[in-house]
């Protein structure tokens, strides 16, 4: 299986006042390509930081990120903006929907940073939305859907630029239990259709029993990596 991440002795300290704050306190893990890894832990555990350094939103104190062959801690300004916007895709905890564009207009928005010509960003949306299944709903308005339903616009916002990876910050986070099930249902089953790497943060451990494999991180270390998908596995001969 091909690498896709690569995480070497990752230390991200804050100075608060007088104090420093070991947010990231050495993590060291590789995830490979069509994965789906959950990483759980409770509130202030170093989640949101760990992810945020996987995406290039913030830059370690100390270590390595290498994505897709590529040393994250080592782009500029300009490199980051660049590699975020052709190889990842995101979906945030608050949805992060326009309130003034419909659902395909949404979809299309990380598109037309590319320069895509509108008519493929309408058909293109058109696409994911299918994918997710709103066929109903293109032309709503957020204001006009569920939260369920605007997360799904979300997952297809995120799928529309056809990135390798995709990370998410605790996707459900604002949606009931049963509307979470269903969208992790189908993150779940996009991922694995389309062949993506999913990497998901949540301090839920029912949320995160649908990856593939779960890493557990305390106070900024990963303490345990648990593989979902012995069972299924035995089932195989690998091949050495
Ligand atoms: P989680 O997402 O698991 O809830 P975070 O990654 O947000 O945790 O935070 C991990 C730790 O780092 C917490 O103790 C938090 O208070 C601290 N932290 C996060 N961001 C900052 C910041 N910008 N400045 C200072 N401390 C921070
Ligand atoms: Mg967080």
């Amino acid at each position: 299986m091909k690498k896709v991440i690569e995480v070497k002795q990752l230390y991200k300290l804050y100075r608060v006042g007088d104090s420093i704050v070991r947010a990231l306190n050495g993590v060291d893990f590789e995830i490979y390509e069509g994965e789906f890894c959950a990483i759980v832990g409770t509130s202030g555990s170093g989640k949101s930081t760990l992810l945020n350094m996987l995406a290039g939103l913030e830059r370690p104190t100390k270590g390595e990120v290498i994505i897709s062959d590529q040393h994250i801690e080592k782009l500029n300004e300009d490199q980051l903006v660049k590699f975020r916007r052709d190889h990842v895709g995101f979906i945030f905890q608050s949805f992060h929907l326009l309130g003034t564009m419909n659902a395909t207009e949404n979809v299309a928005l990380p598109l037309s940073f590319q320069g895509v010509p509108k008519a493929v960003r309408m058909k293109k949306a058109d696409q994911m939305l299918d994918l997710v299944n709103l066929k109903k709903h293109k032309k709503h308005y957020p204001s006009q859907m569920s939260g369920g339903q605007q997360q799904r616009v979300g997952v297809a916002r995120a799928l529309v630029v056809n990135p390798k990876i995709i990370f998410a910050d605790e996707p459900t986070g604002n949606l009931d239990s049963h509307t979470s099930e269903e969208v992790m249902t189908l993150m779940q089953q996009v991922v694995r259709k389309q062949k993506k790497t999913l990497v998901m943060v949540t301090h839920d451990n029912h949320l995160a029993s649908y990856a593939d494999r779960i890493f557990h991180i305390i106070d900024g270390k990963i303490v345990k990596i648990e593989d979902n998908r012995k069972e299924s596995e035995e089932d195989h001969h690998e091949e050495k």
